[in-house]
């Protein structure tokens, strides 16, 4: 190793959306790195050029920067050791495949696919480990030459030593592998083209990258990796191999339980720091019951051997959870700046020269405006997605509900329009710069007195709301404001009439 800093990296495939699994592999990487005073990296590994595509590339970047993980070195910001992408390693690589094929390490094979299925299935049906025969491992240099020369294709294939491998996850303890049940590996397709287990090798070692914290799903590779390590004289890493996140079924966690990608829970309303904080909780506690820990707190307190060694099942509750409180905690302005986006998307707002305009009325609003509205619902949403339903009813010009739904139950249709006229009468008579909560309140104090809460304050909520489940109705009053609340007092009693 040159240094001996913390050096720790994500190294995703652009092969697909920035997935949760992925996204908690990078928070921990990061965690891990920045509690350390190390380094942590962002290689793209687009050997595979057929399936990688650039809006894979964008999606994840987009993703990791939406929740606040930042990389030191990587794609788009450069550092000692770029390039950072395989595709533009490709020199690299073939130094190291060339040097393993000149040492007789490594060697051509030029048995087809059909070859190897056919011999796959005979192990299989023996009962033996389905690895590859070696045959081509007989051929001396001369014989692959002249079948190279014949245009016979071929890939490279590592020669795998027959021994022990141990090594020491940080979370998984120690680990053995026979290396016998692994058979020769495939390292390249050719020179120009390396593969997964050897390219990750090369980049580990000079990327100086000391400590690797991925999905255990590759476990069963790292013995691979470290064969070839051993080969090139390299130091071994660090292995951390974090239990997979799974979904409610118990297993792997799959497209169907959850967005494709981090960026869609964002379009759906989930702060990055519920996120952040969620993926955290997916395997690691703090050994209490403290639930709520911020980027910082994580930094301070995480602790990577003291991840479980099990799965981790993702419960959508549990962040909804997360999210509903960090919701709560936002600043007013700032929600209000986060929630725009879907109340224009849901047509209820409309934003010309800077200025916010209702839909319905094309009225001018004002953020303040919005932000008292903010008050009473930030409580009851668990998405920012969910802010448009919960504030149409103020934005509206008139209100679409079922007149009958003014009945309280213990009231009836002729008392409920004595209350809804009499409330406008009241309302008329009460100060438009008076017209707060606590004033009307008093004013419509004999009211209720006379006819019972709910007679009175039922009606009202549904004139203000339209709906069952609203907030308070004198809040909505307030809100709404005089001339506001008695055209819906008036026509929820001509929907009576
Ligand atoms: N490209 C690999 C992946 O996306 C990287 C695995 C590793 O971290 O070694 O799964």
């Amino acid at each position: 190793m040159k240094n001996e800093i913390v050096r720790t990296r994500i190294a995703p495939s652009p092969t697909g959306y920035l997935h949760i699994g992925t996204a908690r592999t990078a928070l921990i990487n990061y965690i891990f790195a920045k509690q350390n005073r190390g380094k942590f990296i962002l290689r793209i590994e687009d050997t595979d050029l057929l399936r990688s595509d650039p809006k894979f590339e964008k999606d994840i970047i987009e993703g990791l920067r939406w929740l606040g993980i930042f990389w030191d070195e990587g794609v788009e910001v450069g550092g000692d050791y770029a390039p950072y992408k395989q595709s533009e390693r490709i020199e690299t690589y073939k130094k190291y495949i060339k040097s393993l094929l000149e040492q007789g390490r490594a060697y051509h094979c030029f048995c087809t696919e059909e070859e190897l299925e056919k011999h796959r299935q005979s192990m299989l049906a023996s009962g033996e480990p389905a690895i590859y025969s070696g045959k081509c491992s007989k051929l001396s240099q001369k014989e692959a030459e002249e079948k190279i020369k014949n245009g016979q294709k071929s890939i490279i294939r590592f020669k795998t030593p027959s021994k022990k491998i141990i090594f020491e996850d940080l979370i998984k303890g120690k680990i053995e592998f026979d290396t016998d049940l692994i058979g020769d590996i495939a390292i390249a397709k050719n020179e120009n083209t390396p593969l997964y287990n050897f390219a990750v090798v090369v980049d580990d070692y000079d990327m100086d990258i000391n400590y690797v914290i991925r999905g255990e799903d590759h476990i069963s590779n790292t013995p691979k990796q470290i064969i070839i390590q051993d080969a090139l004289g390299f130091k071994r890493p660090i292995y951390a191999h974090l239990p997979l996140v799974l979904g409610p079924d118990k297993r792997k966690l799959s497209k169907r339980d959850g967005a494709v990608s981090v960026i869609d829970y964002k379009k759906d309303g989930y702060l990055p720091e519920a996120i952040v904080n969620f993926l955290a909780l997916l395997g690691w506690n703090p050994g209490d019951d403290r639930e709520i820990f911020s980027m910082e707190d994580l930094i301070k307190e995480f602790k990577i051997e003291k991840f479980q060694k099990s799965g981790a099942i993702f419960n959508i509750k549990k962040l909804d959870w997360f999210n509903a409180y960090y919701i709560k905690q936002k600043d007013l302005s700032e929600l209000v700046e986060l929630c725009l986006p879907y109340l224009k998307e849901a047509d209820l707002l409309e934003e010309r020269e800077g200025e916010l305009f209702l839909k319905s009325t094309e009225e001018k609003i004002s953020k303040k405006w919005i932000e008292k509205m903010l008050v009473l619902e930030r409580d009851r949403i668990k998405k920012l997605s969910e802010i448009s339903y919960a504030l149409s009813f103020f934005f509206a010009e008139t209100l679409h509900f079922d007149p009958n739904l003014l009945i309280w139950k213990k009231s009836d249709k002729e008392q409920t329009k004595k209350v809804l006229s009499e409330l406008i009468e009241i309302f008329e008579a009460i100060d438009k710069d008076a017209f707060v909560e606590s004033s009307i309140k008093n004013s419509i104090a004999h009211l209720a007195e006379n006819y019972g809460n709910g007679s009175v304050y039922w009606p009202l909520r549904v004139a203000l709301s339209g709906r069952e489940a609203s907030p308070g109705p004198l809040q909505i009053a307030e809100i709404l404001g005089k001339e506001k609340t008695i055209k819906r007092v008036k026509d929820a009693l001509h929907a009576l009439l």
